[in-house]
């Protein structure tokens, strides 16, 4: 996954590239979804119609010219009816992304609105959601609903019996909406089935809004040596993996990994995750921050874990859409499902949202060799260990059981392994 400069990249590199990231997310079926982007001219850049999104190229995108004449080797997408109307309604629109993701699916089949204060950054990216009623796709009528919605202010949209259609400034920001709208809606569905999830008042909101971390001074020179630029490698390549595996998304996410004494190597505030680099990365040094670059919210947690906890070399906070199920309902993750889950993570406590920002030194204690990783209620889980890998292994195990706990609570309550069970793992594993 590619950066994708949505200025200096062609609007047809920039379609291929994110409906192929869409598609392998299986966030859209080989058929569904269609992207377009309106450059300065006025050209309207479109998806074709009925081509496999697996495997779309460059040469495969359609330009329709603001008179109306079709350039290209395919028919503009069905859907371009739609499209046309968002841009109409709306010129502050450059890109229009629209698919039929399972999650945001659901919620238009059973008619009702995913609430975006469930995770903390959902309200500012996605906005409130719209909703246009049911007309036949393709139809000048279905145009005319979603315009309607639009025209209103919405960014995103759940179309009835449908699935969603989201705008943006640029292909990057719809891109960002699209899938913390998804992700968001997954969270909602999931924690439903093991309980009822609570949502964030919106002044706990702007609390989490007003975390600023300019107030980390910064350092005059910055210093590299060969354990630090790998700290960098290390960590653009494991967000992409989380990215490309589902564990975390382009709006929110933290990965650190320490440097030397409590000195360490950060993820930056504000770049999509999947297309953070090595000079995106913040260095903190002595508690200051490297010059020009503005480190993730989450610096001062990951400075107090660091300084609490000298066995934890490595630190992931991000926002799975299981494991946040437990997060968001309040429902204790309970890892005595299988040895590998608990040997792995043992316990894993919930904490209230809030103290990530005003207690961090209560949460940063409550990690310890027993105890790798914390759930946020509403925010993240956060996973501690020695090498970044090992970490996100743990993370890997942690969405996994979650997953379980969630596909076996429709079959039944569970068992968890009994204490002569645990004790006999802790004693071959841990001891
Ligand atoms: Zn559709």
């Amino acid at each position: 996954m590619e950066k994708i400069d949505t200025l200096l990249n062609h609007p047809r590199d920039q379609i291929a590239d994110i409906i192929l990231r869409i598609y392998n997310a299986r966030l859209t079926t080989t058929s569904g979804g269609n992207i377009s982007v309106k450059d300065g001219e006025g050209n309207i850049w479109v998806t074709p119609s009925a081509i496999d999104k697996g495997s779309l190229q460059r040469k495969d995108i359609v330009r329709v010219k603001s008179d109306g004449t079709i350039q290209g080797h395919y028919k503009p997408s069905s859907e371009f009816p739609f499209h046309k109307a968002i841009y109409d309604a709306r010129p502050d629109i450059k890109a229009v992304i629209h698919a039929h993701p399972p999650a945001l699916v659901s919620f238009s089949i059973v008619r009702k609105l995913p609430d975006m204060n469930i995770i903390p950054q959902a309200k500012h990216i996605c906005g409130p959601i719209g909703y246009a009623p049911y007309a036949v796709p393709g139809s000048d009528e279905l145009g005319r609903y979603i315009a309607t919605e639009f025209k209103k202010g919405f960014d995103a949209v759940i179309m009835e019996n449908h699935g969603c259609v989201v705008g943006g400034k640029n292909l990057k920001d719809a891109f960002v909406r699209f899938e913390t709208l998804e992700f968001s809606a997954r969270t909602i569905i999931n924690a439903s089935s093991i309980g009822n999830p609570s949502y964030l008042s919106d002044k706990q909101i702007e609390v989490f809004e007003s975390q600023i971390p300019a107030d980390i001074p910064e350092m005059s020179e910055i210093e590299h040596d060969e354990k630090e630029l790998s700290a960098r490698r290390q960590i653009s390549s494991l967000v992409r993996r989380s990215c490309q595996q589902g564990l975390m998304i382009g709006s929110y996410g933290t990965v650190s990994v320490r440097w030397r004494k409590d000195d360490f190597l950060i993820t930056p505030r504000d770049v999509p995750r999947w297309e953070i680099d090595l000079a995106d990365i913040v260095q903190i040094r002595n508690g200051k921050r490297e010059p020009g670059k503005l480190p993730s919210r989450a610096t001062k947690i990951h400075q107090q874990i660091y300084k609490f906890n000298p066995h934890v070399n490595s630190i992931i906070l991000t926002q799975p859409p299981h494991i946040m199920a437990f997060g968001v309902s309040g429902q204790k993750l309970d890892v005595r499902t299988i040895p590998e889950s608990w040997i792995f993570l043992q316990d894993i406590p919930l904490v209230d949202f809030g103290k990530q920002f005003n207690m961090t030194e209560a949460v940063a204690s409550l990690f310890s060799k027993d105890t790798p990783a914390v759930i946020i209620k509403n925010d993240s889980i956060i996973v501690t260990g020695d090498k970044l890998l090992q970490t996100f292994d743990r993370l890997e195990v942690a969405e996994f059981s979650a997953r379980s706990l969630i596909m076996g609570s429709s079959l039944g309550p569970l068992v968890p392994m009994n204490n002569k069970q645990i004790e006999d793992l802790r004693k071959k594993f841990l001891s």
